[in-house]
């Protein structure tokens, strides 16, 4: 008997990339012809001719975040920073990513903020490693995790935080259909973990430009 519950990570484990057969771009194309069937369109109709065609290219960009490794971007550090070691936040960085449940996209904008030890790295690379993440399919938990666990391996600064607030178009053109809702996510490593007094000067740096 199958009694015992396993804890939902344990049910699947997830399977590497190279397990999982691959498509052709032909057969890929094919779905999106039985889905365009499938909604009561004709796949055949003029204007839907080269539609497959155009969601698989478009696909290759949406969905990039998989051929990419963001160690790639944090790698590289400056220590030459005048011996600046305070918090350095990169503020409000579009972003925009596809749900996991639905594969509609949710908008929003990133804060990041990093305590740096020793190195600290070019700043269009913390935006970076947000789009690699964003543009995969996602939940925006984990798109914050992810995002935290990166910068934390590759650049393990003292600190960090991380804030996404973003609108999920599955809320607002399906389901529940609350258009201007917006959800927030935050994480916190070192010391912004450790002491709250650091959460709130990132909160307050957060809203400073808004003034
Ligand atoms: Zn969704």
């Amino acid at each position: 008997m199958d009694a015992i519950l396993k804890p939902a990570d344990e049910k699947a484990p997830r399977r590497a990339p190279h397990e999982i057969a691959r498509p052709s771009r032909e057969q890929a194309e094919a779905a999106v012809r039985t889905l365009l069937a499938y909604i009561g369109e004709d796949p055949e109709r003029e204007g839907l001719l080269d539609t497959p065609k155009r969601v698989v290219k478009s696909y290759a960009e949406l969905y990039s975040g998989y051929a990419e490794d963001p160690k790639a971007h944090l790698e590289r550090t400056f220590e030459d920073v005048g011996g600046y070691e305070d918090m350095i936040m990169v503020r409000g960085i579009p972003f925009h990513s596809h749900c996991e449940h639905h594969m509609l996209p949710f908008i929003g904008k990133a804060y990041i903020a990093y305590y740096p030890s020793g190195g600290v790295v070019g700043l269009s690379k913390l935006a970076r490693v947000v789009d690699i993440y964003a543009n995969r399919l996602q939940t925006q938990e984990n798109l914050t995790s992810q995002i935290v666990s990166s910068i934390d391996e590759h650049l393990a600064p003292r600190g960090i935080a991380l804030m996404l607030e973003a609108e999920h178009q599955c809320m607002t053109m399906r389901g529940v259909q609350k258009a201007g809702v917006s959800t927030i996510t935050t994480q916190f490593t070192g010391v912004f973990q450790d002491d709250p007094a650091e959460q709130a000067r990132f909160m307050t740096f957060i809203r400073g430009g808004d003034r």
